[in-house]
C-alpha cells in the first residue's frame, strides 16, 4: 500500500461510526517507514489528522491548554511529538536510559541524548499543497510540466499568514512590529499565524520535534512530503526550502537545511467544495478514539484541553528531562552539555529556551527570510508561553498514554 492509501484507510476506520467528523477538506498523516528491518513491520502510520482552521484571538490560553493551530499537517506534526515523548518514555521506565530498546525508533547516543535511528524515516502526507506559498500560485490540478513561468515575481516565495476564522493566507505586512500583542489581539486584532508552507520551511531547517525536544532529541527531519493534489515541484520546492537557500547562514550541527523529497500520490484527491468543517480530527498510534478539537476554541468540544496542547508536552518533557541523559548543544562557536535548572515555576518560555542550537538555527531561519526581502516571521504574542506546568504529578501513564 502506498503512503497515501495507509493514512486514507487508517482514517476511514477510525471514523467509521463517526460520519459527523469524518468530513474533511485536508487530510495529513505522518507515516514511518524501516529500512534493515528483518521481522516486523516494514511501515507504520503514527498519525492521522484533518483540519483546515485556527483558533480566534479571544480563545488564546494563557496556560497553554489550546492549540493554535489545527491546519492537519500542523496537527500531525504535534502527533508526531506525542509519539517521539512516548518512545522516550519507554527509556524513562527502563533499568538503564542508555541502554539501546531494540523495538524504539529512537536510540541513546554516547554522548547523552537521543536520535531518531537511522534506518527510521518520517513521511508526510498531506491531501494537498500546503497553504500559502506552496499553493497560492498553482490552485488547480494540471497535467503540464511544471515549470514556474514567472519565477522571479516579486510576490514568489513570500512569508504569508493564515487569517483568524478564515480559509485563505495574506503577505505579511513589511513593518517591523512582528510580535502581536496580547491586548491588542483580545480588543479584536486579527490573530495571525504562519502559513503551513512556511512552517513546513522551518521544519526543513529546524525538524519536526521542537524546541523542548531538542534538548534530549537531535533533530528529526522530515525525508518526503506526499501530496495527494496540487503538487506543483517548482512552486513547492521553492516552498520549502529553495526561497531561503542563497540567503541561509550555516546552522549550527546537527541542524541543516533538509532539501524534502516531495512525491505525488497515485490517486488524485478530489476537490471538495463543501465549507471546511472547524474541527480537527487528531489521532496518533495506539490511541483507541481519535480527539476531536474544535478548532475556534483549540480545545476538545468538553472544554478540556487536547493532548497535543503545549500545556500537555511541557508536563512530559518535565517528567523526562529530570530521568533521561540531555542531549549537549551546540551554541555559536561551541558544544555545551546543558545543566537542568529548577523545573518549579520554570516558564514553557523559558524550557524552549534550554536548546540553544535550536534557537539559533530558528534565528538563523528567520534571518534568511529577511535577507531574501521575502518578511518578517510573525510572532504571537509573548504571554502565550508564559506558563508553567500545572500537570507536575499527573500520572505518567495516563501523560504518555
Ligand atoms: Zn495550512
Amino acid at each position: 500500500m502506498t503512503r497515501q492509501e495507509l493514512v486514507n484507510e487508517k482514517f476511514n476506520d477510525l471514523m467509521k461510526d463517526d460520519i459527523v467528523h469524518s468530513k474533511r477538506k485536508v487530510l495529513a498523516g505522518i507515516v514511518l517507514t524501516y529500512n534493515n528491518r528483518p521481522e516486523g513491520a516494514k511501515v507504520r502510520v503514527i498519525a492521522v489528522t484533518t483540519g483546515t482552521k485556527c483558533v480566534s484571538g479571544e480563545h488564546m490560553s494563557e496556560r497553554g491548554r489550546a492549540v493554535n493551530d489545527c491546519h492537519a499537517e500542523v496537527c500531525a506534526r504535534r502527533a508526531l511529538q506525542r509519539h517521539l515523548y512516548r518512545q522516550l518514555y519507554q527509556y524513562a521506565r527502563s533499568a538503564d536510559p542508555t541502554k539501546l530498546i531494540p523495538t524504539s525508533d529512537i536510540e541513546p547516543l554516547p554522548g547523552g541524548g537521543y536520535a531518531l535511528r537511522k534506518h527510521v524515516q518520517v513521511h508526510l502526507y498531506v491531501s494537498t499543497a500546503p497553504c500559502g506559498d506552496g499553493r497560492i500560485f498553482s490552485p488547480h490540478e494540471t497535467s503540464e510540466p511544471a515549470l514556474d513561468r514567472h519565477p522571479n515575481r516579486l510576490a514568489r516565495g513570500q512569508l504569508r499568514t493564515k487569517i483568524e476564522s478564515g480559509e485563505g493566507t495574506i503577505p505579511v505586512k513589511n513593518s517591523s512590529n512582528t510580535v502581536q500583542t496580547w491586548d491588542g489581539v483580545m480588543q479584536g486584532e486579527r490573530l495571525l499565524t504562519m502559513s503551513c508552507s512556511d512552517k513546513a520551511a522551518r521544519w526543513c531547517c529546524v525538524g519536526l520535534q521542537g524546541a523542548l525536544l531538542a534538548l534530549l532529541l537531535r533533530p528529526v527531519y522530515p525525508r518526503a512530503l506526499v501530496l495527494g493534489s496540487l503538487l506543483h515541484p517548482a512552486h513547492t520546492s521553492r516552498a520549502l526550502y529553495g526561497r531561503i537557500e542563497g540567503s541561509l547562514t550555516a546552522l549550527p550541527p546537527p541542524y541543516a537545511l533538509h532539501r524534502v523529497m516531495l512525491a505525488r500520490a497515485a490517486s488524485a484527491e478530489v476537490r471538495s467544495p463543501a465549507r471546511a468543517p472547524s474541527f480537527s480530527v487528531a489521532w496518533c498510534e495506539n490511541d483507541t478514539v481519535p480527539e476531536i478539537i474544535n478548532a475556534t476554541t483549540g480545545k476538545l468540544e468538553s472544554g478540556q484541553p487536547s493532548l497535543l496542547c503545549k500545556q500537555s508536552m511541557f508536563a512530559r518533557w518535565q517528567y523526562l528531562v529530570k530521568r533521561l541523559p540531555l542531549l549537549p548543544q551546540s551554541t555559536e562557536c561551541t558544544t555545551v552539555t546543558p545543566t537542568l535548572p529548577q523545573l518549579d515555576g520554570l516558564l514553557y518560555q523559558e524550557a524552549k529556551q534550554l536548546s540553544p542550537g535550536y534557537q539559533l538555527a530558528k534565528q538563523r531561519l528567520i534571518e534568511a527570510f529577511d535577507k531574501a526581502k521575502l518578511g518578517k516571521w510573525v510572532k504571537k504574542p509573548l504571554e502565550q508561553d508564559q506558563f508553567i506546568c500545572e500537570l507536575t504529578d499527573a500520572d505518567p501513564e495516563l501523560l504518555f498514554a
